[in-house]
């Protein structure tokens, strides 16, 4: 991004607004930050100039505050609870219904998702690259995904470059931010004035093109590079190595297991607010009387009793063996399935834990200490 092309254009901040009236106008619902709860969550802008300014965070293990951006940007903030998983794989919906028809017999009938075109303004590097993963779950040629697939085609992503990651946050790390590399539409930079814009796809290029923004100037694409490596070197947490899995796996019964299940509450907190996870559960709902039952999916949490039921006992019978489950699947065992780690450095489960449970350190003082024979 930013980097040698003549397609990099300036966009002054007044022109933010005719940006976003331009996705309203080819029929975009467009969603960008609101404050909700004492958190910014994604939401249904009312109107193209709608954006909030001088909204920013600060966060820590546990911990997750509202505070102004003195600098009055619009995308000052880091991330919230939520990410674009939200949007894709949706936290319940119905997949088919069964029906009991004139004779008796049962009708199966799969339910359309309800999929309407998105443009999620603000989104993050690592929200990208959580994407990138949910895709090759979902997505993947032998067995797609209908909802999913479904829902992610009607996405437009405006990506935003992080200018002052949260003190959680450790995707330089990861190397998935903060400035966003791929997988966006439209990738903004902001600076004093406004930003520098690149397109990403050729619906990015249709309607940046529509804009006839002028090109960024050299100065303004520096700027802009040099924002994003003071950004990735202000980066205070980092895991211990891109490829854990063989030093988690060597330590499964390490005591470090016993210490942090003593602190964890198995909430699930961390798995809600992980833009990777992907586990579900499902279930039936009869309607009285008995002639129709939906079939329903919603997000699972490996720290949830009921997930690590089979077949008349429980797998992961205590918190020990879920948080086990959930770091080795996370930094270990995702490699053999999709060729990388499970964690794009987002930092919201460590923000978002109410008890402070720091999975860098976790990592660390397993992946520092001496293997099991
Ligand atoms: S690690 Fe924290 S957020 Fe995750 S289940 Fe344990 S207490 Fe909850
Ligand atoms: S494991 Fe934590 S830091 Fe990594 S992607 Fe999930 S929520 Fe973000």
């Amino acid at each position: 991004m930013f980097s040698g092309s003549d397609q990099i254009g300036y966009m002054r901040h007044e022109q933010l607004a005719t940006l976003v009236a331009r996705l309203m106008a080819l029929g975009y619902r467009c969603l960008g930050p609101a404050v909700e709860n004492g958190a910014i969550v994604m939401r249904e802008l009312a109107a193209p100039d709608a954006l909030p300014r001088g909204l920013q965070t600060e966060q820590a293990p546990g911990r997750y505050r509202l505070t102004q951006d003195p600098l009055n940007r619009y995308f000052a903030w880091t991330n919230g609870p939520q990410a674009i998983k939200p949007h894709a794989f949706a936290p319940e919906e119905s997949l088919w219904r069964a029906e009991r028809n004139e004779h008796g017999r049962l009708q199966f009938t799969a339910v359309e998702p309800e999929a309407p075109a998105l443009a999620l303004i603000g989104v993050r590097a690592c929200d990208l690259a959580a994407l990138a993963l949910q895709d090759a779950h979902f997505l993947r040629a032998t067995r797609p995904d209908a909802h999913y697939a479904r829902r992610r085609a009607q996405l437009f992503l405006v990506a935003v470059q992080c200018a002052e990651p949260g003190a959680t946050c450790f995707c330089a790390s990861t190397g998935d931010g903060p400035t966003p590399r791929a997988g966006y539409d439209i990738a903004l930079a902001e600076l004093p004035d406004g930003f520098v814009t690149v397109a990403g796809s050729p619906r990015g290029t249709e309607v940046l093109s529509s804009m006839n923004l002028p090109p960024a100037t050299p100065a303004q694409v520096e700027a802009a590079a040099q924002q994003g490596q003071t950004a990735a070197a202000s980066q205070k947490r980092r895991l211990p190595g891109r490829n854990l899995r063989d030093a988690l796996m060597s330590r499964l019964e390490h005591p470090q297991w016993d210490k942090v299940a003593a602190r964890c509450l198995a909430c699930g907190n961390c798995t809600a607010v992980c833009p990777t996870c992907f586990c579900h559960a499902e279930r039936d709902e009869p309607v009285l009387g008995g002639q129709v039952s939906g079939h329903v999916r919603m997000w699972d949490s490996c720290f949830d009793e009921g997930h690590g039921y089979l077949h008349g006992f429980n797998v992961r019978p205590d918190t020990r063996s879920r948080y086990r489950q959930w770091l080795t699947h996370k930094l270990g065992t995702w490699h053999d399935q999709y060729g990388r780690s499970g964690c794009v450095g987002c930092g919201r489960c460590i923000s978002w834990c109410p008890v402070g449970i720091d999975l860098t350190e976790e990592a660390a003082a397993l992946v520092n200490s001496e293997a099991q024979p």
